[in-house]
């Protein structure tokens, strides 16, 4: 691994910080209480700004702003064309502004500023574009019901949607989120994550900008237990959407429950990548590294359960583990870096708390395994091989560089090993024999499969989990259902 790189300002690393307020109609504010969290720098453990706490009575101004646009204002009015110019216009202003918000995301929250240019932000402009393109062409059927009449349905918006979002892919997360409910005439709530508000705050702005009227939007900061129960539990908020981790959203879908609220959510995984021998070994071998330690590892669907053919096991493991000690650590603006810091003390412990397991409970530890630098969250490329299925490593997520190994002898043996899990978020395999990809393909228990390639995403194609994974699917068509609901009318004719 290189040195770690100073933490040396450049052309990127002081991105302007514009707003810090709570986003209720068209102002940004202080919290009622006057109270105010710190937003923190991983990779440097400094404070980068005061950012203003937003608790139950922040939450019940926003919901009340969004109400009245949904049902009162001009955004309620609007023709479908105009809602899709909005979004559009909207990525136009992320794109003029692409340099400032992939720096302010990369502050924020660590990851490498090439990623925050290449990944995250053209990943954001298109989600909108995508859904910008929908905003007229949501319709309902002609049905032919025996009798008389003229049945037809209708696709309206649900109301007032609350919004809670993680912090790992803070930006995209948003995209995600507001582009199906504008695209759809819902208005937002959104409260970003404690630990990445910035980028979302921004958007919001451009989305004023934009010209979304005001309430459409709303933004409030704050924690999970405070401002973002009170969200969870607001009568005035007709759904939520959640990203985050399952026992989150068992808390979630409890407080929901008495409002009876819609409820979507993408939550964590320990998704099976699975290597058979007659796979392209050198495409299969960069495709682990990827899938493992794309965003430092802090992703939902990481290949974190990495079942090698064991033909080729030895080698795979001789040569993966060699990419992942190359891996180049440090300065998130560094444009040679390709792994920053995880994103906060927490997560930090608790991925060397995962390592400290795997190596108690018998796996073995062939690279990495320790903190990385003395300052900022950075974790070393972690691989353990001889990882077996009940260990601790092999089942829960872990959300952090740690590649974990599993050899396996055939097919049906794999299938039924990789479907062993509460997940069923994502997998993968790796193979030429188009027969076996299909199968894999097919009994796997994941909401994407990815044959010969890994994290591949596309505004048009649906996203979400099995099992303990998720309720519903964002992106593509299907990420239109969460926000809509579907209305039958009927005319008498005779
Ligand atoms: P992570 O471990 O990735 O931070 P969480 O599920 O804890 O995952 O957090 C994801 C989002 O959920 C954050 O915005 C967080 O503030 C919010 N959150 C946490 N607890 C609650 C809760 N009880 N009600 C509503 N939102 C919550």
């Amino acid at each position: 691994m290189s040195a770690i790189s100073p933490m040396t300002p450049n052309a990127f690393a002081a991105p302007p910080i514009r707003q810090t307020g709570i986003l209720i109609g068209d102002e940004f504010r202080p919290s009622v209480s006057g109270k105010t969290f710190e937003t923190i720098n991983p990779a440097t453990e400094e404070v980068i700004c005061e950012v203003a706490e937003g608790d139950v009575e922040d939450i019940d101004l926003a919901v009340h702003a969004a109400r009245s646009a949904f049902e009162t204002g001009p955004w309620s009015r609007m023709d479908a064309r105009d809602r899709g110019r909005l979004l559009n216009k909207l990525a136009d202003l992320a794109e003029q502004h692409l340099d400032e918000l992939a720096a302010l995301e990369t502050l924020d929250n660590g990851k490498p500023i090439n990623d925050s240019r290449a990944a995250d932000l053209p990943l954001v402009i298109d989600c909108l574009r995508y859904y910008a393109g929908w905003a007229d062409k949501i319709h309902g059927d002609t049905i032919p019901i025996r009798g008389d009449f003229f049945c037809y349905t209708r696709r309206e918006p649900v109301g007032v949607c609350g919004q809670i979002i993680p912090w790992n892919f803070p930006l995209l997360m948003t995209a995600w989120k507001w582009g199906p409910a504008l695209a759809t005439g819902n208005t937002i709530v959104m409260k970003p994550a404690e630990q990445t508000p910035l980028t979302c705050l921004r958007l919001a702005e451009l989305a004023l900008e934009a010209g979304f009227p005001p309430g459409v939007i709303n933004v409030v900061p704050g924690f999970g237990p405070t401002a973002g129960a009170a969200l969870v539990q607001h009568p005035q908020v007709d759904k939520i959407a959640f990203t985050g981790e399952g026992t989150t959203a068992k808390i979630i879908m409890k407080n929901a429950a008495d409002t009876l609220k819609r409820i979507t959510f993408e939550l964590g995984g320990k998704s099976p990548n699975v290597i058979f021998a007659d796979a392209d070994l050198d495409a299969a071998i960069a495709g682990a590294e990827f899938g493992l330690f794309f965003n430092q590892g802090q992703c939902c669907c990481a290949g974190s359960r990495l079942f090698v053919e064991e033909s080729i096991h030895d080698e795979f493991v001789e040569r993966v583990v060699s990419r992942a000690s190359q891996r180049v650590l440090g300065n998130p603006f560094d444009t040679e870096t390709q792994q920053g810091p995880q994103v906060d003390k927490a997560q930090f412990d608790k991925i060397l708390h995962y390592i400290e397991r795997g190596n108690a409970q018998g796996a073995k530890c062939l690279t990495g395994g320790q903190r990385y630098g003395q300052r900022g969250f950075f974790v070393q490329p972690t691989v353990f091989s001889g990882v077996t299925d009940e260990m601790d490593i092999a089942r829960e997520e872990i959300f952090g560089p740690v590649m974990n190994i599993l050899k396996f002898k055939d097919t049906n043996e794999v299938i039924q090993r990789a479907n062993n899990t509460c997940y069923g978020l994502a997998a993968a395999v790796w193979t030429k024999d188009i027969q076996k990809a299909h199968k894999v393909a097919a009994s796997v228990r994941a909401g994407t499969v990815w044959v010969n390639c890994y994290d591949v995403f596309d505004a048009a194609a649906p996203f979400g989990g099995f099992k303990m994974s998720g309720i519903g699917r964002e992106l593509g068509e299907a990420g239109l259902a969460n926000y809509t609901e579907l209305k039958t009318v009927t005319v008498r004719l005779g």
